[in-house]
């Protein structure tokens, strides 16, 4: 039986960070369970790798506090360790009056939050920028920025394995069982027993929370969100990032263009119940995850919401109808046409849901005496993750 002090199931973003900062702060034997052979295969590695500088969050909130000192720690990061990042600048883009009033709620919180932005006023000033955007109103913000977040992660990866971390590639834990001084692990390999446990299994980690009696009053439920690459002889359509004006109500931020750091021009992502946790196509289904979801109280409170119903049934449409797809991408910049537009990669997030039916926005994880359980690490997850993990760490430290 392998013993150590720390076992980290999951080796994204979060779960690499954690292990980074109690290898650099301690000496402590820790080892990340990774069940697949590559790193950056679930969220970490398919998301729009954008640095969400802090104006979206609510002031005093973690949010606010993880995203804009995680900008500033992930740029130094990338800096350091040649990995691409790219200060492109964000223009939030309002179409109509409603939206243009939400834009001054953001230009308070990144006032109160110390995140840089101007304010654009008129088509033409948008278009200084972005001159194929359209809007009435704009919030830049210069210090968002575009990482390749697989690179991220790999780097991660080879850095903790360089601290003396063991890196347990191909190990999916399939039973967490509590022995009295610490958990057994079993996983797909051998098994693994440790003092404290971190549960930072991204799309999975509910399912090994219930397993130990925490968290069972949420749910994962796995949202798709799928890209198309702009070709590349229409790729001057967007030169930074252009993104809609966020909806309060909604946990996602909308379809939006994102210039990679690798020059590529993303759009994306919509928000579609995917039927199964790693359902990354949308011909995909995982009849058990799918009966996890259906047979949930929170998912039937969730969607007897009207508003709820419109929304799924839109995101849906963009799933299966690329025209509504390009339709929907064409709001922020007309110019593009359907035939610019072609299928990319996808991501999926893993959303918590309460059993009353609550979209759960912040950032949630719960303490026992021996283990941090990570239930919703959400976006701007890949922003937040330095100081999130360093913040993890720590609590970890008190626990041995
Ligand atoms: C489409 C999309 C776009 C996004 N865009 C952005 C963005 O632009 N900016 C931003 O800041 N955030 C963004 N996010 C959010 C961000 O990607 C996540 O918050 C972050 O990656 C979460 O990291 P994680 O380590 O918790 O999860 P993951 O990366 O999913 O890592 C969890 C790991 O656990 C492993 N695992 C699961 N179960 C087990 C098991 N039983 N045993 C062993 N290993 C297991 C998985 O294989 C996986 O590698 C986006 C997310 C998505 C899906």
């Amino acid at each position: 039986m392998t013993t150590h002090d720390v076992a980290i199931v999951g080796g994204g973003c979060v779960g690499l960070s954690v292990a980074k900062h109690l290898a650099e702060r301690t000496d402590l034997d820790v080892a990340v369970l990774e069940k697949e052979y590559h790193l950056a295969e679930h969220q970490s590695g398919r998301n729009s790798g954008v640095l969400h500088p802090g104006f979206n969050y609510p002031p005093e909130s973690e949010k606010a506090r993880f995203a804009t000192e995680g900008t500033r720690r992930m740029k130094e990061y990338c800096a350091e360790h040649d990995i691409p990042c790219e200060e492109l600048g964000v223009l939030v883009v309002a179409t109509d009056d409603s939206e243009e009033a939400r834009l001054g709620e953001l230009a308070e919180q990144a006032e109160a939050n110390g995140v840089e932005y101007e304010m654009l006023d008129s088509q033409e000033e948008i278009q200084e920028y972005e001159p194929h955007a359209v809007g009435q109103a704009a919030l830049r913000a210069p210090e968002a920025a575009s990482v390749d977040s697989q690179q991220y992660v790999y780097t991660l990866g080879r850095e903790v394995q360089r601290k003396g971390v063991t890196l347990y590639l191909g190990h999916e834990v399939t039973g967490v069982r509590e022995t009295g001084d610490g958990y057994r692990l079993a996983t797909s390999n051998s098994d693994i027993d440790a003092d404290v446990l971190v549960n930072a299994a991204g799309l999975h980690a509910d399912t090994l929370a219930h397993q130990v009696g925490v968290g069972e009053e949420y749910q994962v439920v796995p949202f798709r969100g799928e890209y198309y690459e702009v070709t590349p002889d229409r790729a001057h359509l967007c030169q930074s990032m252009i993104y809609p004006t966020p909806d309060p109500d909604l946990p996602f931020l909308g379809v939006h263009y994102t210039r990679r750091s690798d020059g590529k021009v993303i759009v994306g992502p919509n928000a579609v119940l995917a039927f199964g946790r790693e359902a990354y196509e949308n011909t995909d289904f995982d009849l058990a995850d799918l009966k996890e979801t259906l047979t949930y109280d929170g998912f039937w409170k969730l969607i007897a919401d009207p508003m709820m119903i419109r929304v799924a049934w839109d995101e849906l449409n963009k799933s299966y109808r690329k025209e509504k797809f390009a339709e929907a991408s064409q709001k922020l910049v007309p110019e593009v046409r359907e035939r610019d537009l072609n299928k990319s990669y996808a991501g999926i997030r893993a959303q918590l849901l309460s059993e009353d039916g609550e979209l759960v926005k912040d950032p949630l994880f719960v303490e026992t005496d021996d283990a941090v359980h990570i239930l919703n690490a959400v976006s701007p997850g890949f922003t937040s993750s330095l100081p999130f993990g360093d913040h993890i760490a720590s609590l970890v430290e008190e626990k041995l």
